[in-house]
């Protein structure tokens, strides 16, 4: 029999990891917001026309990496590859550019059929934001900056190395690409098999090539530099200046040029090394044409994406805040005050949020509850003296106990078995009592 397994580079998400990617998405929402960008959701799948016409035709993405299906009407559709298209789609259907500035927070699964290997998957998860409607120095500053304040709070022992460049406008492109091309054709024996192809297909992609003999042939190809016009180059001056007072530090790649047709003038990435050949977690630029070229009005824009998959290898997630509690029933007796406990347990933080202490006793004899922020061992069966030890073994800062005497005043002993030191408290005024253990 075959194993039963979920789709490749589709893989199970288990709950240390669903956690740590709450914790993710959550700083990012809330970053985001703090920024003025308000969330949208849209499906998870579009016309085919809006990633195959707007993406560019000789893209990875489009050219063969798209999860696309005729439903039963007849209708071709294609799951999201990235999610820019899907909010500038939206933006239109939703005449959204009566309030420009419009600024789109967004977060979920794209799917892209390409090779898995780490950092890489067929469904994984972005989030992104889009700020639809400006052209301006200070819309390119601050939305990279709001990347690079993200992945310094989610880790700030990482080394975030932020590349910028500028690829001026579709005509500064195509006359660059001439040039290049020419340089190119000279060597093309010389390029890896890959690059030959793109030659033909999608040239500007080549000074993204991984191969090491590629980039050699590239350091004496001209620059993207020499071909921008003097507005951008302007602007792009402008952005470097406005980074450096946000205290963004920062790199010009003149290779880097982003795999998408719809970028013009600033592209950036912010790259963390250790991750290997994946190494890009944030990304993105400025698109003044997609929307209307979509059918939209003249609206310049900016957004990024930034992959949920990769940041969370390099996230750490803050530490726990709560002790463990152990609880010593000392007769065995009553249930009903067990649960009576178990709320005012639950009641010590009525927050909810994700760190939010979770008290959970299993109904079984031993029940070790082991979570992320609280734990709490409830042990129902041996004497009193017995219960006590494990919970010790068990490393718990604090245990409440209780007998028939407790229970008759609605309290319980809550002993600190650091200091050794006991209070009686009323199972009410069990949230006054501060469970702080070191
Ligand atoms: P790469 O060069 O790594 O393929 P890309 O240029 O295709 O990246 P974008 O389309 O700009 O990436 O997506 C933005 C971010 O989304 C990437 O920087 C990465 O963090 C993440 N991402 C893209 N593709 C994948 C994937 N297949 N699996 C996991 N994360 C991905
Ligand atoms: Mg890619």
């Amino acid at each position: 029999m075959s194993k039963i397994q979920s789709p490749r580079g589709c893989p199970d998400i288990f709950p240390e990891d669903v956690m740590k990617r709450h914790f993710i998405i959550n700083s990012a929402r809330v970053l985001a917001r703090s920024y003025g960008f308000k969330e949208h959701e849209t499906p998870i799948f579009e016309h085919s026309e809006v990633f195959a016409k707007n993406l560019g035709e000789n893209t990875d993405i489009v050219s063969k990496e798209m999860y696309s299906f005729t439903d039963k009407g007849g209708e071709g559709f294609t799951l999201r590859p990235e999610a820019t298209a899907s909010m500038a789609r939206l933006f239109i259907s939703h005449k959204l550019f009566r309030e420009i500035p419009y600024k789109v927070f967004y977060q979920g699964p794209m799917f892209r059929h390409e090779r898995p290997q780490m950092g890489r998957q067929r469904q994984f998860t972005q989030i992104g934001v889009e700020n639809l409607g400006l052209r301006d120095p200070k819309i390119d500053a601050e939305t990279i900056e709001l990347g690079y304040r993200l992945l310094m709070h989610l880790n700030p022992d990482q080394k975030w190395q932020v590349q910028i460049n500028c690829i001026g406008t579709n005509e500064d492109r195509e006359s660059y690409k001439k040039v290049l091309v020419e340089f190119l054709q000279a060597r093309a024996a010389e390029l890896s098999e890959e690059s030959q192809k793109r030659l033909l297909t999608n040239p500007l992609r080549i000074l993204d090539s991984k191969s090491e003999s590629d980039q050699q042939i590239l350091n004496q190809a001209p620059s993207i530099e020499d071909f921008i016009n003097p507005t951008s180059q302007k602007e792009f001056s402008e952005i470097k200046t406005l980074l450096e007072v946000l205290n963004v530090p920062f790199k010009v790649n003149t290779r880097l040029v982003r795999g998408l047709d719809y970028y013009n003038d600033t592209v950036f990435e912010i790259i963390n090394t250790s991750l290997g050949a994946q190494n890009a977690v944030v990304a993105g630029g400025r698109y003044d044409t997609l929307i209307k070229n979509m059918g939209g009005p003249d609206c310049p824009s900016f957004g990024w994406a930034a992959g949920v998959e990769r940041l969370s290898l390099l996230t750490t997630t803050p530490e726990q805040h709560y002790p463990k509690i152990g609880v010593v029933d000392m007769d065995h007796s009553d249930d009903k005050y067990l649960m009576q406990v178990t709320k005012a347990l639950r009641d010590l933080d009525s927050s909810f949020t994700s760190h939010s202490p979770t008290t959970d006793l299993s109904l079984k004899d031993e029940a070790l509850v082991q979570n992320e922020t609280i734990e709490i061992f409830w042990s129902s069966t041996g004497n009193f003296s017995k219960q006590m030890k494990k919970c010790e073994a068990h490393g718990c800062q604090f245990v409440i106990i209780y007998g028939p005497n407790e229970i008759q005043k609605n309290a319980v002993q809550i002993k600190n078995m650091g200091t050794g030191e006991q209070v009686e408290s009323n199972l009410s005024k069990l949230n006054k009592f501060s469970f702080k253990w070191v």
